[in-house]
């Protein structure tokens, strides 16, 4: 019994240091935080006094004007893509729009509000073009009577699909008598000449390779200049018969949209036959074959 009371004492006595031990190293340790916290609270108290209603009043201004200012940064976060598209497409589209989950051939709106796809094989991509000497038509033409709508001077043209504006002819001039025989006379051969007989045009990149082209426009709308972010069925500009013989030999007697999907150095249905290209171009559109 004597070795184990000794044993028992021992351990007592041992626990009971280890007991003052953690006792002195926790007074050591929150030895400078209550006496801190304490004269904290002494600066905060006695300010607060006076001061408290004013500070609380503002710290709620303070929360009202991050409130209101959290919309403006995402306003300004978004105006650019729409003011300054050459900025930012680099790099939030990649990340939006994955090559893999879109055809970028797929997802075009009319560019006529209300129009259909003509169904009379000259008005389709691949179509011959006598008058240009074998020349071929390389997009779809709008003309009332087959585009399902009323076609003139008022009818508005509309961005097929969301893109950058990156050619609108704001400063075209007429082609005039002088300017056909110079096209007669070159035998209407060039890319250069093919470009005049579009007339006043606008051209929006849609990414990818794929290009729409408004041709024989009457008017470029206000806002669409180069470089202008635009979204599918903004207003680009106006119907008319720029670029041809018409608009000075015949005013108003072959007015019609000419538009055009170009797809990387070609463009849509090249090399096929015209009612081929023509599907491609309801496909295009979301259409089926009637
Ligand atoms: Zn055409």
């Amino acid at each position: 019994m004597v070795g184990p009371t000794w044993l028992y004492a021992v351990a007592a006595a041992l626990i009971f240091v280890a007991a003052i031990v953690v006792a002195v190293v926790q007074a050591g340790g929150s030895e400078d935080s209550p006496a801190a916290a304490a004269g904290a609270g002494a600066q905060q108290s006695e300010p607060a006094a006076d001061g408290a209603p004013d500070q609380q009043a503002a710290v709620q201004q303070a929360g009202a004007q991050t409130a209101a200012q959290q919309p403006a940064p995402q306003q300004q976060a978004s105006t650019p893509s729409t003011a300054e598209p050459d900025e930012t497409p680099a790099d939030p589209q990649p990340a939006a729009e994955p090559e893999e989950e879109t055809d970028p051939l797929l997802g075009f709106t009319m560019p006529l509000a209300g129009a259909c796809v003509s169904g009379q094989a000259g008005h389709w991509p691949g179509a011959a073009r006598a008058y240009r000497n074998d020349g071929i038509h390389e997009g779809l033409d709008f003309y009332s009577g087959t585009a399902c709508i009323v076609v003139d001077l008022s009818t508005p043209v509309l961005a097929a699909k969301a893109g950058t504006v990156i050619r609108a002819d704001r400063d075209y001039v007429d082609v005039t008598p002088d300017d056909w025989a110079r096209f007669e006379a070159a035998g209407f051969a060039g890319e250069e000449i093919l470009d005049e007989l579009r007339g006043r045009q606008v051209w929006i990149d849609h990414g990818r390779g794929i290009i729409t082209r408004y041709a024989h426009l009457s008017a470029i709308a206000a806002p669409i200049f180069a470089g202008v972010r635009v979204e599918a069925g903004a207003v680009v500009g106006f119907v008319g018969e720029s670029g041809q013989r018409e608009s000075y030999a015949a005013p108003g007697s072959d007015l019609h949209l000419h538009f055009e999907i170009r797809v990387g150095a070609g463009w849509l249905g090249e090399g096929l036959e015209p009612v081929a290209g023509r599907a491609l171009y309801l496909a295009a559109f979301g259409l089926s074959e009637e």
